[in-house]
């Protein structure tokens, strides 16, 4: 009999730990997805709609599922009788040999008074605000990247392609700031990021505040700490992101799930976590995608796969979509390399990138 592997969550890591299943278990599992949405987002390229309409983001889930080697059953996880082997669901009580959490993030706005960019569903305040740049009822807008748990990438490329839109209808006398709380742009991804993407800022003429974090914004004024306000007439802010409540498990006062190094959750038999949900201070697809692999091989190594189990290592890379097709930046382990084809491979997914462009 196959192990039955529930995977609660049906984004990057629940389609990475599926995919990842099927290459190194494929015969030893009976793998099936819950997920809460009956489509799968490919968040990164919404930073293009506003600008350019039409890119496809999204895809049907029971038919990516099945093509993942998986079953896809819609609904919630609300928690999970570890010692049962169950977890209870929106739809009944599921059992499992196997649990992968990797229900995402709950993004939630963090400056009261800006536009917060959560992806897809904000992609028409995002066009409303450039129509109103365009025509010059919006002439200060702010990118704000406020402090804790956020995706901060986005922002970046938000305030990369204004700048090109602006640029490229000649307007004149707009300005654009990013504020962020971060010490250097996009420091995560190493001091070289950092150099290009401060370089890449000042060329398209984007001001940079570094160590400010955005609080609030209020009659033409945005608040930040420490002590600073910047004048704007729009303001655009990335969510802070928190995880929701899962009943029977462990969490953080944010909702973030501890697990060990294997990606097990802490004090819970059989029940594994990946993705955003878990407690790693860095938010992105690829790295939700990494402990997705790890999780699956943990996994797959107890179902009695010739594999080993191999600990979570995070190597971060990124694509940052300036607005320019011909430079695009990958932060990659050995530096930041100059990249043309936009659309590819934006969440470094070892198994999801090929299973999505192929
Ligand atoms: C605008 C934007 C741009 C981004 N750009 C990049 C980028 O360029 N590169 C990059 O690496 N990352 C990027 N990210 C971040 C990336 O999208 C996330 O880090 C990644 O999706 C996290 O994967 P996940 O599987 O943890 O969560 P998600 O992909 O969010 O998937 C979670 C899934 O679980 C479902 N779900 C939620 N609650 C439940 C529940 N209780 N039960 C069952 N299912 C549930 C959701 O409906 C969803 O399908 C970007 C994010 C945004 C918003």
């Amino acid at each position: 009999m196959p192990a039955r592997v529930l995977i609660a969550g049906a984004g990057v890591a629940a389609l990475e730990a599926a995919l990842a299943l099927r290459s190194l278990a494929a015969d030893r599992v009976d793998v099936e997805l819950l997920g809460a949405e009956h489509h799968f987002w490919y968040r990164p390229l919404s930073v293009t709609e506003p600008f350019e309409p039409g890119v496809a983001m999204r895809y049907e889930l029971p038919a990516l599922a099945v093509a993942a080697g998986a079953r896809f059953t819609p609904g919630t996880l609300l928690g999970v009788d570890a010692a049962r082997h169950e977890a209870t669901t929106s739809v009944g009580d599921i059992g499992y040999d196997f649990l992968l959490v990797a229900v995402g993030v709950l993004p939630s706005s963090a400056v009261a008074g800006a536009v917060t960019f959560r992806g897809p569903a904000d992609r028409e305040k995002l066009e409303s605000l450039l129509d109103d740049v365009v025509a010059g009822r919006a002439r200060r807008i702010a990118f704000a990247i406020p402090e804790g748990e956020v995706w901060p990438l986005p922002l970046y490329e938000l305030a990369l392609r204004t700048a090109a839109h602006v640029a490229q209808r000649r307007i004149k006398e707009v300005e654009l700031t990013l504020a962020t709380s971060e010490v250097a742009p996009l420091q995560v991804f190493g001091d070289a990021a950092s150099i290009e993407v401060r370089q890449l800022l000042r060329e398209r003429g984007v001001s940079l505040l570094c160590g400010a974090s955005a609080l609030s914004f209020r009659d033409g004024v945005l608040r930040l700490h420490p002590e600073r306000e910047l004048e704007a007439d729009r303001v655009v802010a990335a969510p802070r992101l928190r995880g929701a409540w899962l009943e029977g498990l462990p969490q953080t006062r944010f909702g973030f799930i501890p697990i060990d190094p294997f990606a097990r959750v802490e004090g819970c038999d059989d029940v594994y976590a990946a993705g955003d949900i878990v407690d790693f201070p860095v938010k992105q697809g690829g790295i939700a995608a990494q402990l997705a692999d790890v999780a699956a091989t943990s996994i797959a190594s107890l179902v009695g796969a010739d594999v080993q189990a191999v600990p979570f290592e995070p190597v971060l890379e990124g694509l940052l979509l300036t607005g320019d097709p011909d430079r695009s930046l990958r932060f990659e382990p050995g530096g930041v390399l100059n990249f043309s084809a936009e659309q590819q491979g934006k969440i470094a997914g070892r198994h999801l990138a090929p299973f999505l462009t192929g």
